[in-house]
């Protein structure tokens, strides 16, 4: 609600409505995947510009009472490995939003319980190989037995629908996606494949290593006959096996782009605001928090930083700047 307690939607100069907040909680993480991180030399933030937890609930607060937002994923770096994240989980359940996690699984198998019991919805776990040798090549960590154990611990205890991200990365993994698809129909998982995006932080991106998702879905169409779903505004479009086994979901970011259906703003662990994972720009919210702003100060932030949103992430085009900051200091 605005200061008059009408609720305003975050509408942006090309009419997206905004209503989902992605909140990283750290840049910090306990693996290494090539796709993502350097093996080496990452610098962290100082502990004292990651914002408090009651500075993140004071924004999720402020996006959800005054403009609408519906629904709020925590993210990262390694959101598990920020101290006390379940007092986090705690803080924002009463909010009411639909209230998610994105991890990579392997401190879930002793955190999912605690997560659930404080108010986490639902979980995305990443995971990119079933292959215990491959997985700790692209990891650089020899932890699939504990991922999979979280993605089991995260099942049992009702974080559902439990969703699998995959992402795809030509000449890396791309022979697994119906190994995958057969994991998910095993698992009682939705099992999603990402395509590789420019966020690397090693800069290693290449659009030949961009696997289609129009690929993937007929390598496992081809294994198990699939029928594409109604696209909403989840970024993944659907498809659901015919013979009732479950779904898939692709996630097109580089050959089928969503940016005109996009609804999301990202609060980076430092406090910057982004109204795009690809944004060059962020505005300051930390500074604004911790100079004695105000509720509407806050919510002028946000309306000025979405309205100030761009159409599309233009990977395509040849003007496309890469963002300085990659995925894990984002919040992916
Ligand atoms: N550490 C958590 C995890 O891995 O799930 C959360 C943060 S991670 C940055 C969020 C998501 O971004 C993961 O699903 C990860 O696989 C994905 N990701 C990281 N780098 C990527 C890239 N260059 N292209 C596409 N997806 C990427
Ligand atoms: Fe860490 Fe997630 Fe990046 Fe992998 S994708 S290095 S788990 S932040």
């Amino acid at each position: 609600m605005s200061s008059t307690g009408v609720l305003t939607p975050l509408v942006d100069g090309y009419g997206r409505v905004h209503r989902d907040l992605r909140i990283s909680v750290t840049d910090r993480c306990n693996f290494r995947c090539t796709y993502c991180m350097p093996a080496e030399g990452m610098v962290w933030q100082p502990r004292d510009h990651l914002l408090s937890f009651e500075e993140i609930e004071r924004v999720a607060r402020v996006a959800v009472e005054r403009f609408g937002f519906d629904s709020i994923r925590l993210t990262g770096g390694e959101p598990t490995v920020r101290a006390r994240l379940p007092l986090l989980v705690e803080r924002l359940a009463p909010l009411g939003v639909d209230l998610s996690l994105t991890t990579n699984g392997s401190l879930l198998g002793a955190m999912a319980h605690d997560l659930a019991a404080a108010g986490l919805d639902r979980v995305n776990v990443s995971l990119d190989s079933l292959r215990p040798e491959r997985f700790a090549a692209l990891t650089r960590r020899d932890d699939l037995p504990r991922v999979l154990q979280g993605i089991r611990a995260a099942v049992a205890a009702g974080l559902a629908p439990v969703k699998v991200n995959v992402v795809v990365v030509r000449g890396s993994n791309d022979d697994e996606v119906v190994d995958f698809a057969r994991f998910g129909r095993d698992e009682g998982v939705r099992v999603r494949f990402i395509e590789f995006m420019p966020l690397d932080a090693d800069h290693h991106w290449d659009r030949s290593a961009v696997v289609p998702s129009a690929e993937i879905v007929a390598a496992i169409g081809a294994e198990f006959p699939l029928q594409r779903l109604t696209r909403d505004h989840d970024p993944a479009q659907r498809h659901r096996y015919l013979d009732g086994g479950g779904e898939i979901g692709v996630i097109g970011s580089v050959t089928e782009p969503f940016c005109a259906s996009c609804d999301r703003v990202r609060l980076t662990a430092d406090g910057q605001l982004r109204a795009c994972l690809f944004a060059t720009d962020e505005t300051d919210l930390r500074a604004l928090l911790r100079g004695g702003a105000d509720d509407d100060g806050l919510a002028a932030a946000l309306e000025a930083t979405v309205g100030s949103k761009w159409a599309g992430h233009g990977i395509s085009d040849v003007h496309f700047i890469r963002p300085s900051r990659s995925m894990s200091e984002i919040g992916g």
